[in-house]
């Protein structure tokens, strides 16, 4: 019998949901197991970096690489995984454009070092230690990938041939990728988004929509949404009408927000621009005849005041894949 393909998972800046993700294929996973030698995965398997490289070029199949490019080991195995695939796939939100992780582009690499080992509340560190890229022991000198400049997507350092979005991925998203390379059908272009739909989840909300006209925002604790409506017409920000389409509106089918983890609809490059533009149109401003420039922006910030972190909430996924990317450095 022929080996079988090749098929890897890798982990870089993500937090492992990816990879449950994987797991919650269930049965599935035999098929996937009959038709790929699953050969590499840090967290399921004891395969080495070093087994890899003693691969051809080219050599795997499909490699599906979770989380964002954080740090150099981060960087190097990203290199390294795009060097020995065919495909390789952009898997998840941190991959995709940076999801959680790359919110820390909001601040310096220096001030993220200071607050985690020096001047957090929690720390004590009277010597004031922060990591070094080499410790010298008895023993031999210990090397420590280094945090880089910024957070990254991985398209952002190397080429990606296809991204599937989701924090993480829905299964049933997961497997009519998987299932399209099993039967070896026509894959679409090149760059492409698979897995997800190509609208937005407002598209596929079951919830009644209306007029949308808001006058006040409220955060999901402070009041009881009724369940046929629209969350975003109650007040509540929910991310769908800036979110690719694919999951199923699994969260406003629970009465919560969609948080937009599948990232900005196919033409929209900019989530947190698109949200904020979709804002600005439905906000319910009064009367505003005869009002000054001045008395517009109080209105609107009354408006928008409950709302917490607006940087957090529309970029909560897809900052280092937005046009500001975090702070200018
Ligand atoms: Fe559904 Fe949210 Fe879109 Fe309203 S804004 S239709 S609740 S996904």
């Amino acid at each position: 019998m022929p080996p079988k393909p090749k098929l890897s998972l890798y982990w870089a800046a993500s937090c492992g949901g990816c990879e449950i993700a994987v797991v919650n294929l269930h049965e599935k996973i035999l098929a996937l197991e009959a038709a790929f030698d699953f050969m590499f995965c840090p967290c399921l398997l004891d395969t080495k970096k070093k087994d890899v490289e003693a691969l051809p070029d080219r050599g795997i199949a499909v490699t599906f690489f979770n989380g964002a490019i954080r740090t150099e080991e981060n960087r190097e195995m990203a290199r390294l995984m795009r060097r020995k695939s065919q495909l390789l796939i952009a898997f998840g939100a941190c991959a995709y454009e940076g999801c959680i992780p790359a919110l820390a582009n909001l601040a310096t690499r220096e001030e993220i070092v200071a607050s985690v080992y020096l001047s957090n509340p929690s720390t004590h560190n009277p010597s004031g230690l922060t990591p070094q890229p080499e410790t010298h022991t008895p023993e031999g000198t210990l090397h420590l990938p280094m945090l880089l400049e910024r957070v990254s997507t991985l398209a952002q350092e190397v080429e990606v041939d296809y991204f599937i979005p989701g924090c993480p991925p829905e299964p049933h998203q997961i497997w009519s990728v998987i299932d399209l390379l099993i039967q070896g059908k026509p894959l679409p272009p090149k760059g492409s988004v698979v897995g997800a739909g190509r609208s937005s989840v407002c598209d596929e909300c079951k919830r009644k929509k209306d007029d949308k006209k808001i006058r006040k925002f409220y955060r999901t604790y402070e009041i009881v949404p009724d369940r046929e409506k629209c969350l975003l017409e109650q007040g509540i920000v929910c991310m769908g009408i800036a979110t690719r389409d694919g999951c199923g509106a699994l969260c406003p089918q629970v009465n919560m927000p969609c948080t937009g983890c599948y990232g900005p609809p196919e033409g929209a490059d900019d989530q947190g621009a698109a949200m904020v533009g979709a804002l600005g149109s439905i906000l319910d401003l009064g009367d505003t005849a005869g009002l000054t420039e001045a008395d517009l922006i109080q209105r609107i910030d009354a408006i928008i005041e409950p709302i917490p972190d607006c940087a957090g909430t529309f970029y909560k996924y897809s900052l280092a894949h937005s046009i500001l990317r975090g702070l200018a450095v």
